[in-house]
């Protein structure tokens, strides 16, 4: 079952997201976080300053966003805050929380002023019956509610999330509707990823016969309130003219590596066969071994372009600051593209692609019939490298149709990319090999 996707590692350049905490007040019954709350710390402050201090000497993040558990309820919120406010260059701060605390308007106003300018609301249900079920505590739901309403009254920047289990799928559109008067920025639906319960002795997973016909009504809500939508881990081929809301990317997460340990793994049937492929997941392992493989639902865009098994994770559509990072793979990386531009031609081949995902970039040259990836990783002091420039170690691989006649040009072509690199990199262009960005010291000893 593993595909390409089973590698996906979430990530996109213009978020970083700093997991401060994981004590919750409220507990769901889906949470994602829930076995990380008894195994993981949050994030010292020393290491969140460091991030900080980096984007405030080469930036990189247009937001930091916090979160954890409920991130709201940090004795330190204040300092770390402070700190993002004062020292990170960010454009803006965002809160995810489940909005109970905001149901304190002093509270609410405190954060505000500190620089919180965007908060992503949890909402999982239209009504208390709903949503206190699904959080298992009496009254979020009028908490949340009023919460919402004083940040409106702020003017603050509202974002909705919605996690899709089979508890709340018959309200979705209720939820949209609930929403609209507060003329949301956009909101987000993920479908339940199953992080521990592999075999889903919960029964949250919901069938796509159910589920997709659910969500697109409550798009289609959305929509016709104006209302931007953003969907998650759900098959682009199910969602009718809804598909482009599909945007499976994530900030880059300031967390214990180990959390990605247990992030699901997806795949899909016509992976091979379809043109959403680079951008869509499929099914989450969980989700076709409890439900099938879903052969007939899913329809395949039929590809225009040759399938070729993909090497490394997804790629993004554009790394630059507001661009939607969503769209599939393209040309559009012009920062990256500056590095080598004018090479290729000087040697009589071409630029063939433009490959961008957080470890790595990937050139591609065409010349003649024969073709080479340069790829760009980030710096190290050891590893093999053709050529090390001051943020990248440079390589080569897949060499293809060499004959001895192109074998030649393209030596001397992967040369001067190489030295082109070089003598353009200037030093602030990260990538970076990990995925949570911290390590070991963000591990609960366990007692015992
Ligand atoms: S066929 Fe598979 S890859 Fe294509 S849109 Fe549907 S689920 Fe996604």
């Amino acid at each position: 079952m593993q595909s390409f996707k089973g590698r996906f590692e979430p990530t996109r350049f213009e978020d970083l997201t700093v997991t401060v905490d994981f004590h919750c007040h409220s507990a769901c019954r889906f949470c994602i976080v829930q076995e990380g709350m008894n195994r993981y710390k949050g994030v010292s402050f020393e290491r969140f300053r460091q991030a900080v201090d980096e984007n405030g000497s080469a930036p990189r993040y247009r937001r930091v966003t916090f979160t954890g558990g409920e991130v709201a309820l940090e004795k330190r919120l204040f300092d770390y805050l402070h700190y993002a406010k004062t020292h990170g260059g960010f454009e803006h701060i965002r809160l995810q929380t489940n909005g109970r605390p905001f149901a304190d308007e002093a509270f609410a106003r405190r954060v505000f002023e500190a620089g919180v300018d965007e908060y992503f609301v949890s909402l999982h249900g239209p009504d208390a019956a709903t949503q206190d079920h699904i959080s298992q505590r009496a009254g979020s739901f009028d908490e949340a509610w009023r919460g919402l309403q004083n940040l409106r009254a702020l003017g603050a920047t509202i974002l909705t999330n919605t996690v899709l289990t089979t508890l709340n799928v018959a309200h979705l559109e209720a939820i949209v509707a609930l929403v609209e008067p507060l003329a949301p920025a956009r909101m987000e639906f993920w479908n339940y990823l199953p992080m521990e319960d592999k075999a889903d002795e919960r029964g949250l997973i919901v069938p796509m016969a159910e589920l997709a016909p659910a969500l697109v009504r409550a798009l289609d809500r959305a929509k016709a309130a104006g209302i931007p939508t953003a969907v998650k881990y759900v098959p682009m081929c199910l969602l009718g003219e809804h598909a482009e809301s599909v945007d499976n990317t994530q900030p880059d997460v300031v967390i214990v590596e180990e959390f990605y340990d247990l992030y699901p793994k997806f795949a899909c049937l016509w992976e091979a066969k379809c043109e959403h492929a680079e951008r869509c997941l499929g099914l989450t392992h969980a989700y076709v071994n409890k439900l099938g493989w879903e052969r007939e639902r899913l329809v395949p865009i039929p590809r225009v372009r040759p399938w070729e098994e993909p090497e490394d994770g997804l790629a993004f559509g554009t790394d630059e600051p507001g661009g939607d990072s969503s769209r599939a793979p393209s040309e559009d990386h012009p920062r990256w593209r500056a590095l080598v531009d004018g090479v290729a031609e000087a040697h009589g081949a071409r630029l063939a692609s433009v490959l961008l995902d957080r470890r790595r970039c990937t050139f591609r040259f065409a010349l003649g019939g024969a073709s080479v990836d340069v790829v760009l990783t980030k710096r190290s002091d050891d590893g093999p490298a053709l050529l090390r420039t001051r943020s990248f170690d440079v390589s080569y691989r897949n060499l293809r149709d060499v004959d001895d006649a192109a074998r030649e040009g393209l030596a001397k072509l992967v040369e001067a990319v190489a030295r082109s690199v070089a003598a353009r990199d200037e030093g602030a262009m990260l990538l970076d090999e990990r995925k949570g960005l911290i390590g070991e010291e963000a591990l609960r000893r366990r007692r015992g």
